[in-house]
């Protein structure tokens, strides 16, 4: 469900034409920079490269193309940035309200940081990912009674550790993102984090409805995981969709979100309220994405607000996911006794 939230976070920031960039005074200052790489005195190195350079495909000549690619990319950065600037500037002195350039806030760069504060959260919650995958790891294998060739008795070890895998990917990618929008760098984004969602539904389902036997696990996942694939697929070469991708995501994110509600009211589990606790904050959280508001100090805007709430409820998460493995080891523990 975490999973959701950071899809849904991106869906937010791709929206291209705002009040800012539609201004004709900041379309001539991005134009005239792009052009000669200055605004009035100050002039940006990353606008240096040469135009008329010829790009071909010829494998020599692939990184050169990338690299140029690069640079032209931080030249538009740098001169939307400083013309976003010397506007708002305008806008202040007439006690006008920030608006949005590109989808964007005005935010204020720290180290290169585009958006400084989401970068720091997106790593937080990173760190927290680490941190629950590492301890459910430690639980699992040095503090736990283990079955004969040291398997754990919880039959869902695996499949948590590739959800902690796959969202330390995302959230890697969410801090990238969040320092340069770069579009190869969206595409990175948007595919690890489709991954991410398109699995946690997959491992909803088999949690959810307790399925261990191995054959109807691959009957759930074969056709999902290919439906997955497809899709990033098609995000990748034939179309990023932003509007067909939030109707996906939407999709997978309400069902999962909807059968862990369900499934944490009826299930008698011992951490039910933990679980229902995630769901019911997620569900909060999105609101900030809804009303949406300008950074306050140039940094802290609603987006970067909910990356900060998803933090406590991963650590919450990882929390569950730990008692469950407790209670499903002394489950099964209770059991085998029974039947020797
Ligand atoms: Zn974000």
């Amino acid at each position: 469900m975490v999973a959701f939230l950071l899809v849904l976070s991106l869906s937010a920031e791709v929206l291209n034409a705002s009040v800012g960039d539609a201004d004709p005074g900041y379309r001539s200052c991005v134009k005239q920079c792009e052009e000669n790489g200055c605004i009035a005195e100050r002039c940006f190195p990353n606008c240096k490269f040469s135009l008329d350079r010829s790009l071909n495909d010829h494998p020599s000549h692939m990184l050169e193309s990338l690299y140029l690619q690069w640079k032209k990319e931080d030249c538009k950065n740098d001169c939307r940035y400083y013309c976003m600037l010397d506007r708002e500037k305008e806008r202040k002195l007439l006690n006008d309200v920030p608006v949005q350039y590109h989808g964007k806030w005005p935010f204020s760069r720290i180290y290169g940081m585009q958006e400084p504060a989401s970068v720091v959260f997106s790593a937080l919650n990173m760190a927290m990912h680490f941190y629950g995958w590492k301890s459910f790891f430690t639980l699992l294998y040095n503090k736990l009674p283990l079955k004969f060739g040291k398997k754990p008795y919880y039959e869902y070890a695996g499949l948590w550790h590739v959800y902690g895998l796959l969202s330390l990917n995302s959230w890697f990618w969410s801090v990238v993102f969040h320092t340069r929008d770069f579009d190869l760098l969206e595409k990175l984004d948007y595919s690890s984090a489709v991954a991410l969602l398109g699995y946690s539904l997959i491992l909803t389902i088999l949690r959810s409805f307790n399925i261990k036997d191995e054959a109807t696990r691959v009957l759930i996942f074969s056709p999902l995981v290919a439906f997955v694939i497809t899709h990033i697929m098609f995000l990748n070469f034939v179309k990023l969709d932003y509007g067909w991708n939030m109707k996906v995501c939407v999709s997978m994110g309400v069902l999962q979100l909807s059968i862990w509600a369900i499934w944490s009211c009826v299930s008698n589990h011992p951490s039910w309220w933990k679980l229902l606790f995630v769901v019911v904050g997620g569900g909060l959280g999105m609101l900030l994405e809804i009303y949406d508001f300008p950074p306050y100090k140039g940094l802290f805007d609603a987006h970067a607000l909910w990356h900060a709430t998803t933090i406590p409820l991963t650590y919450l998460l990882w929390s569950f996911i730990k008692d469950d493995v407790q209670f499903l080891t002394a489950k099964r523990l209770s059991k085998s006794k029974k039947s020797k």
